[in-house]
C-alpha cells in the first residue's frame, strides 16, 4: 500500500471540531487507498500550559520530569484523534512514542531520534488498521524514560516516520497556507512561496521560523523526504500549500528568500575578563556543560588586559546561564567584575542562497535598519545569512522595513 505522513499542529487539532475537521481530510486520503501515518500536536496552549506548570513548581527543574509532564498533551489529542476515526468507520489506532518504539537519545527536552523500528506497526497495517495516530514530540530514551524532542518536535516526528516508513510523502497540516516570505501574522506584505529550498528553509526554521522545526528540515534534506506546508483549515488539491524541495528545483530566486525572527533571546554580558588564552574555553565550557545553548559570541576590544565577553542565549536558559557563570566566578583567575543580562532584545535575520554569489545585502541590511534608528547590538553572518541582535521593542519594525527594502513582496 502507498503510504502518507500527515501532522497537524496545536491550532488544527485545538478542539473537538478541529479534530473531526482534520479526520475528515485524512478519510480522503484513505479513500484514495493510502495507508496513513497521522502525527499529532498537543491542542494550542496546552505544550505551554505544561511547561509553565513545571517552571512554577520548580524554575531548574528536571529534565526527565520535565519530559514526563509536557509529553502528556500529545497523548491526548492521539487518542481522541483515533476514537474519531473509529467513530467515521476508518479503522484507526492510536500510539504513543514509547509503544511505537520511536527510540531517542537521552538528551531530555532537546532528546534526538536514533531509530524507528517499523515493524509494530507494518504488523498492524497488514492486519487491516488504515491509520496511525501516533503522539508527536515524544519517544523512549535508552534508560526507558520518556523524552521530548524541543519544542515544535512534532514536526521532527513527522519526517522521521516518512523516513522509516518510505512515505511518499510528508504533509505538515498547520493554522497558515505554507511558508511565507517572513511570518504573515508580523507582516501582512508576506508573501507565500511555492517552492522554498532546503538550505534556506533550514537557516529560516533555525532563526526563530517556527513553522518546521529546524530539525525536521535536517531530516527531510537527509533522507529525501517529500515535505509539504498546507492549511488544515482550507479544502487543499495536490497542488496546494509551500514544497521543500532542492536548490536546483527552484528556477529564479531573490536574493533574500525571507526575513526571520526571534523573540526569545537574551544578551548577557561578563564584564572585565582577564584576555589571555583560555578564557573562553572556560566560559563556554561551563555554559555548555549546564546545557545553556549559546548562539552569538563577541568579545570586545581588550582594554588594559581585560574584556568583556557578550553571548545571546534564549530567554528562558538565563538562569541557567547565570547559576553556570556564578560557579565559575573565581575558577582559573575568571574574576569578572560583573554578569550583566539583557532580556529585551531579539534576533531578526534576513536568509537567501543568492548572498553566496551577490555582495551587499550585509551593508543594505545595516543601512535599512539605522534609517529606523535602530541600534545593532550583536551581529553575526554565514554564507547565507546575516543575523542582529536589536531591542525588543523594534521587532516589527525591523521586519516589516527589510521585507519592503529587500522587496519580498515581489517575486524574482
Ligand atoms: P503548528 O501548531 O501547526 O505546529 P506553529 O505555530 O508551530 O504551528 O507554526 C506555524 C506558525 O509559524 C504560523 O502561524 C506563523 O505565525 C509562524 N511563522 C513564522 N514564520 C513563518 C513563515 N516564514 N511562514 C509561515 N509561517 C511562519
Ligand atoms: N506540542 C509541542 C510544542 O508545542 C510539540 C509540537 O507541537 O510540535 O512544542
Ligand atoms: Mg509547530
Amino acid at each position: 500500500m502507498p503510504l502518507l505522513v500527515m501532522k497537524f499542529g496545536g491550532t488544527s487539532v485545538a478542539n473537538l471540531d478541529r479534530i473531526r475537521r482534520a479526520a475528515k481530510r485524512i478519510g480522503v486520503e484513505v479513500a484514495k487507498g493510502y495507508d496513513v501515518i497521522v502525527i499529532v500536536s498537543a491542542m494550542s496552549g496546552k505544550t505551554n500550559e505544561l511547561v509553565g506548570w513545571v517552571n512554577e513548581t520548580s524554575p531548574l527543574f528536571d529534565a526527565r520530569e520535565y519530559d514526563a509532564v509536557v509529553s502528556s498533551g500529545e497523548n491526548v489529542t492521539a487518542g481522541l484523534m483515533a476514537l474519531t476515526l473509529q467513530e467515521m468507520d476508518v479503522p484507526a489506532r492510536s500510539w504513543q512514542g514509547w509503544q511505537v518504539p520511536l527510540l531517542t537519545t537521552s538528551a531530555h527536552s532537546q532528546a534526538r531520534i536514533e531509530d524507528i523500528p517499523t515493524q509494530n506497526l507494518n504488523q498492524k497495517f497488514g492486519e487491516g488498521m488504515k491509520v496511525a495516530v501516533v503522539a508527536g514530540f515524544q519517544g523512549i530514551s535508552p534508560e526507558g524514560r520518556i523524552t521530548t524532542l524541543g519544542r515544535g518536535g512534532s514536526d521532527t516526528t513527522a519526517v522521521a516516520f516518512a523516513a522509516a516508513f518510505g512515505a511518499e510523502r510528508c504533509d505538515i497540516y498547520t493554522d497558515v497556507d505554507g511558508v511565507y516570505t517572513t511570518d504573515p501574522r508580523i507582516c501582512e506584505k508576506a508573501r507565500k512561496l511555492d517552492k522554498i529550498s532546503f538550505e534556506e528553509m533550514l537557516e529560516l526554521a533555525s532563526l526563530g521560523a517556527k513553522v518546521l522545526q529546524t530539525r525536521s528540515v535536517e531530516l527531510a534534506m537527509r533522507y529525501k523526504v517529500k515535505l509539504r506546508v498546507l492549511s488544515s483549515f482550507e479544502e487543499q488539491t495536490d497542488e496546494a500549500g509551500t514544497l521543500v524541495v532542492d536548490e536546483e528545483d527552484i528556477m529564479e530566486s531573490n536574493i533574500v528568500a525571507g526575513v526571520a525572527y526571534s523573540r526569545d533571546e537574551a544578551k548577557m554580558t561578563v564584564v572585565s575578563v582577564a584576555d589571555r588564552p583560555g578564557i573562553a574555553s572556560i566560559i563556554f565550557t561551563a555554559l555548555s556543560d549546564e546545557g545553556v545553548n549559546v548562539d552569538m559570541i563577541v568579545q570586545n576590544i581588550s582594554d588594559e588586559g581585560r574584556t568583556d565577553m557578550t553571548f545571546s542565549c534564549p530567554t528562558d536558559q538565563v538562569a541557567r546561564a547565570e547559576k553556570a557563570l556564578l560557579a565559575i566566578k573565581d575558577a582559573g583567575g575568571l574574576n569578572y567584575a560583573e554578569l550583566v543580562a539583557d532580556t529585551d532584545v531579539c534576533k531578526v535575520s534576513v536568509v537567501g542562497i543568492g548572498m553566496r554569489s551577490q555582495s551587499g545585502v550585509a551593508a543594505k541590511m545595516f543601512k535599512v535598519l539605522s534609517d529606523e534608528g535602530i541600534n545593532i547590538k550583536v551581529i553575526t553572518t554565514s554564507e547565507i545569512k546575516i543575523s542582529v541582535l536589536v531591542d525588543r521593542k523594534y521587532m516589527e519594525l525591523a521586519v516589516q522595513a527589510l521585507h519592503d527594502a529587500f522587496e519580498l513582496d515581489k517575486a524574482a
